[in-house]
């Protein structure tokens, strides 16, 4: 399926040029969502129209090159309170028609949290969301973005991810950030995928087996070495979390086993 989001480009809200004149094509893994901190409605900044969103990025990109000393827009995409998509950093719409991204400056790695978010789309989300929730249009704004970005870019909607994952930071807020399961899954059933393809079992490898140890390991249980393979030690400690929240104890990590570990 072909990116089909309505986006406006940097040159029809008029971006400043970036400093370099292009930037590294990557093939994203992740897709990273942030909120800007900014006030919700009715004190949004883009007051949900155009010209508001227009004006939002263009001092966004402000910030990020005058503050913060970046050549460009540090994210990917802008997704205001009017659901208006703005593009972020130069050249990043072709690149995702094409199935990449470009590297960009939302989402570095510290210490032992996610790597390759700047190698990943990156969607500013206008607002504060540690308390507040989202309103409607931004959400379904949110959701059509991520449908063509895992479409176009060959992303599975497991890999929608929050900030805080690549991070230290409370980006994308507490409350944005307990949504990203119910993201996934809205995307993956406009997508037509069955959520089930993402179950972690025996003989799964891979970073979200990485995860899946490191959560286990910091829950008090012993998954074996944090190698990335769901061997038999992963297994017992699976069952070992399951019996002590009373789920099946099959020792498969599926939807429930998965939400309850904060996966
Ligand atoms: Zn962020």
């Amino acid at each position: 399926m072909p990116f089909t989001a309505k986006v406006i480009t940097t040159t029809q809200w008029g971006a400043r040029a970036a400093i370099q004149d292009s930037f590294e094509l990557t093939r994203p893994m992740y897709i990273v969502i942030h909120h800007t901190g900014d006030p919700n409605p009715p004190k949004d900044r883009s007051k949900g129209i155009l010209p508001g969103a227009k004006q939002l990025a263009r001092e966004t990109q402000s910030f990020h090159m005058d503050g913060n000393k970046w050549s460009d827009s540090g994210h990917n995409f802008l997704n205001t309170t009017g659901g208006l998509i703005l593009e972020g950093r130069h050249g990043t719409l072709n690149a995702v028609r094409k199935g990449f991204c470009i590297r960009s400056a939302h989402a570095a790695q510290d210490g032992e949290r996610l790597a390759r978010g700047n190698e990943s789309p990156g969607i500013e989300n206008e607002g504060n969301f540690m308390i507040s929730a989202m309103g409607q249009k931004q959400w379904n704004s949110l959701v059509e973005l991520c449908v063509s970005l895992c479409s176009s870019c060959d992303i599975s909607p497991e890999n929608i991810r929050g900030h805080r994952d690549f991070s230290n930071t409370d980006c994308p807020g507490d409350w944005l950030y307990a949504q990203i399961s119910q993201l996934r899954q809205e995307v993956a059933t406009k997508l037509g995928i069955s959520m089930t393809a993402g179950v972690i079992k025996m003989g799964s490898k891979g970073t979200m087996v990485k995860e899946l140890q490191t959560k286990l390991q910091e829950k008090g249980l012993n998954p074996g070495v944090i190698d990335g393979i769901f061997g038999e030690m992963t297994r017992i400690a699976i069952i070992a979390f399951q019996t002590s929240k009373n789920l099946p104890a099959d020792g498969i990590v599926g939807e429930k086993t998965r939400e309850l570990l904060g996966l």
